[in-house]
């Protein structure tokens, strides 16, 4: 059995170190017939202390949607399988997660163009929002699962409206996803009723692959009362919250003015930190905000998607090292296509180990094994789902993605995790498996009629993107 393989002391980061251990296998249950065996690859692969590992020449064993085994690939050829899967050459990756999205705005990708934020929402998304139907809402979504599976995505958290509609499409095209029905105080109790009853009724569906959560859009528009309220029913039906905060500095200096308290600060006073909590951005958390987070009751995680940080030049981005300090996962994201132009989960990963390094001033920090334990570990627990998912081994979820490193852009390899954080794309993605089942073989994207969809959605756009009517679902009022 090949030894595994495990990197170096991460420096500043406990949790990435430890005494070096091979991985333990379960044995495969050779008599009966495994429902997939994907074979001579290298897997990654963590370890006790969560280090990332690389086994070479192994083998993984699916078995009802889950991982029942890696091994090696000469054990593997002894197995009966269903189905067998050559990936000599790939990497075995967990699927990539993107903790922070809003998929049906894929089909608003590259309207809103080089704009402050507040114009961004109220000149152009806002107005145009207030035209989305359930029609727009699901050939948006659809085109956006097409996307992400290319790209190894195999579990997104989506946060949006007409959410029916997207829980849909994640159950026809075969994802993972963690929904929830996003509301705002201006549309009264029933905004918030309807979260409660969309997260009741899809907790669970899709053969368990989704998971749902109350999903107040934000402190700046969702009142103190209805952030309480939304705690409490969190509370009563065992479900987490998903919200944007302290998604920029200006919304922290603006509530500081206004209320004399921070937006995290709000999330405490109203009990939502005493949930288990998803906070998208917290680009605007500050030093102040660290106890009180450190103090939460309840599990909280954040969510960076900084290509967007950058495009709407917010001075500062997610404080990935004082929050790592006081032990909350920070997940990988994309945002809205609105805003990000692209889903690519494996540019968000890119990018945050760049702009740690640049905001720290430390080249050593965020190295790419620890981009990797973001992608994996801690992704899987910001979207709840940290037994279930972010690794390859038996028990979890058979959710992975195969990557092709013999491209001239990622030879040679001298440190396969920098060769996946820096040098792949996500275009080096060549089959994605979610729940055992194979959603791309080889490229071919298996469960999307992309032509038909784009077709559709072209017939759509002029009625969509009308802002003649001079309505806005809400205003941007940090
Ligand atoms: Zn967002």
């Amino acid at each position: 059995m090949p030894d595994v393989r495990f990197g170096p002391r991460a420096p500043g980061a406990a949790s990435y170190v430890g005494v070096m251990t091979r991985s333990r296998a379960a044995a495969p249950r050779a008599a009966s017939r495994a429902d997939l065996v994907v074979t001579g690859c290298t897997v990654l692969v963590h370890d006790a202390e969560e280090r990332i590992g690389f086994r070479e020449d192994a083998a993984v064993v699916v078995r009802d949607g889950a991982v029942e085994a890696v091994t090696t690939a000469a054990e593997a050829e002894a197995l009966d399988a269903a189905e067998r899967l050559d990936a000599r050459g790939q990497v075995a990756l967990p699927g990539l997660i993107n903790c922070h999205t809003h998929a049906p705005m894929a089909a608003l990708r590259g309207l809103a163009e080089d704009l402050p934020t507040e114009k961004w929402f109220n000149d152009v998304v806002w107005p145009v929002e207030s035209n989305l139907t359930a029609r727009d809402v699901e050939l948006g979504a659809r085109l956006a699962c097409a996307e992400m599976i290319r790209a190894g995505v195999t579990c997104f958290a989506d946060h949006y409206f007409a959410m029916d509609a997207v829980a849909a499409v994640v159950a026809e095209c075969g994802m993972r996803a963690h929904l929830g029905e996003a509301f705002f105080s201006s549309q009264g109790a029933e905004g918030r009723e309807r979260s409660l009853e969309f997260a009741l009724r899809h907790r669970g569906s899709a053969g368990g692959r989704i998971t749902t959560a109350l999903a107040p859009h934000a402190p700046y528009t969702v009142d103190d009362a209805d952030l309480a309220a939304t705690a409490e029913l969190a509370r009563e039906h065992g479900l987490p919250v998903h919200l944007h905060a302290a998604e920029n500095r200006d919304q922290t200096e603006t509530s500081l003015a206004r209320h004399g308290v921070t937006p995290i600060e709000v999330l405490a006073r109203t009990g939502i930190l005493d949930t288990d909590v998803l906070i998208a951005h917290g680009t605007g958390i500050v030093e102040r905000d660290l106890p009180v987070l450190r103090r939460a009751g309840g599990r909280t995680a954040v969510a960076t998607a900084p290509r967007g940080y950058l495009k709407f030049a917010w001075p500062t981005t997610t404080p990935v090292r004082a929050l790592r300090e006081i032990g909350i996962p920070v997940g990988l994201a994309t945002d809205g296509a609105a805003s990000n132009n692209s889903l690519d989960v494996w540019e968000s990963m890119a990018l945050t180990s760049l702009i740690q390094k640049s905001t720290e001033g430390d080249p050593r920090w965020l190295t790419s094994r620890q981009a990797l334990h973001h992608a994996t570990v801690q992704s899987a627990r910001a979207v709840g789902l940290g037994e279930q998912l972010g690794g390859i081994a038996p028990g979890r979820r058979a959710d992975l993605v195969l990557v092709d490193l013999t491209g001239p852009h990622t030879q040679p390899v001298h440190d396969l995790a920098a060769t996946l954080v820096h040098s792949a794309r996500a275009g080096d993605v060549r089959t994605t498996i979610v729940d055992g089942r194979i959603l791309m073989r080889d490229r071919e994207l298996l469960p999307v009629d992309v032509p038909a969809v784009v077709q559709e959605l072209g017939e759509r756009l002029p009625a969509l993107l009308d802002r003649g009517h001079g309505r806005r679902i809400q205003r941007y009022d940090t």
